[in-house]
């Protein structure tokens, strides 16, 4: 029983084990993930390890956040290897509930977003965010944790867990950890692994192009317009890369930018053969 971290599937062991840290005065923090852990996850657990908690990773790929023509199936699942990236980054609890656990027979009850959720990926995966309210609600009520900490690669679904967990009351701390990417800037994500050796530089036209926007608002250019067609020019070199979207945002409340000026996200999505893939960056730019 002493073997770090500890693999629980139940509820109850959850609570037993989390009851047994706050017995002992720790705090506790919660890193939810789909599995198939990489160093951005891993960003995540040091933060939480930093902040000296207790440190409960979560590794369940939730099926209702997945609509039916999704990759569900090809998800990449990797449990002995998450196993051991947490034991070397010291994570103290695994919780790997089975499907049963989560959604137990009878289950009916889902959390359903505002608008925030019909926006950037939530108009191209409609019902995402409510399976992600959903799941999130029932790990923040299972672990309730002092805080769980979220990565700002996704960043819309981070502005909407701080929105449910406002709206809620939920008593839960959400930190967002900035987004880790490989050494070629593409963003680290579990679905990279799914990538073809030829997709790679497809996969990184988008990184491509938020570094385009970046540096056309840098320079002061006035019109959105111009700046979504400049990254727009960027991915169309590559024809085989569908754009799901491109847009500059609010950071906070993911309206459409204006006028460029504060702080601004861009945020785009695009598909690289089956595979679909996100990124963001966050621009500071002289306010107006
Ligand atoms: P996932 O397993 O993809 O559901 O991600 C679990 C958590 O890890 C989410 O809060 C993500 O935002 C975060 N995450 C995924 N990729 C990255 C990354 N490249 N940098 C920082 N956080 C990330």
């Amino acid at each position: 029983m002493c073997e770090s971290p500890l693999i629980v599937k139940t509820v109850r062991d959850v609570r037993e084990c989390v009851a047994k840290a706050r017995a002992d005065g720790r705090s506790v923090g919660l890193v939810p993930t789909m599995g198939a852990l990489h160093a951005g996850h891993v960003s995540l657990i040091e933060a939480s390890k930093q902040d000296g908690c207790y440190t409960v990773v979560s590794i369940y790929v939730n099926p209702t956040q997945f609509a039916p023509t999704e990759d569900l199936a090809t998800y990449p699942r990797t449990l002995e290897e998450d196993v051991q990236k947490c034991r070397a980054a010291g994570v103290e609890l695994i919780f790997a509930p089975d499907n049963s656990e989560m959604y137990p027979p009878g289950d009916q009850t889902r959390v359903c977003p505002g608008p925030l959720a019909d926006k950037l990926c939530g108009a191209f995966r409609p019902g995402h965010f409510e399976g992600v309210c959903t799941v999130v609600a029932k790990l923040l009520q299972i672990v309730q944790p002092d805080t769980a900490y979220f990565g700002q690669k996704d960043a819309q679904q981070a502005v909407i867990i701080r929105r449910m967990v406002e709206d809620l009351r939920m008593p839960v701390w959400i930190e967002v950890c900035s987004l880790v990417r490989d050494a070629d800037g593409l963003a680290l994500s579990s679905r990279n692994a799914r990538l073809r050796p030829e997709d790679r530089a497809r996969a990184l036209s988008l990184y491509q192009a938020l570094c385009a926007g970046r540096k056309l608002l840098a320079t002061g250019e006035p019109s959105m317009g111009r700046v979504i067609a400049a990254m727009r020019a960027v991915i169309a070199a590559h024809p085989e890369v569908r754009v799901d979207y491109l847009s500059l945002v609010d950071p906070e409340t993911l309206e459409d930018v204006q006028k460029p000026h504060g702080r601004v996200m861009i945020a785009g999505a695009i598909r690289v053969g089956d595979v679909r893939l996100i990124d963001n960056m966050i621009v500071d730019l002289p306010v107006k």
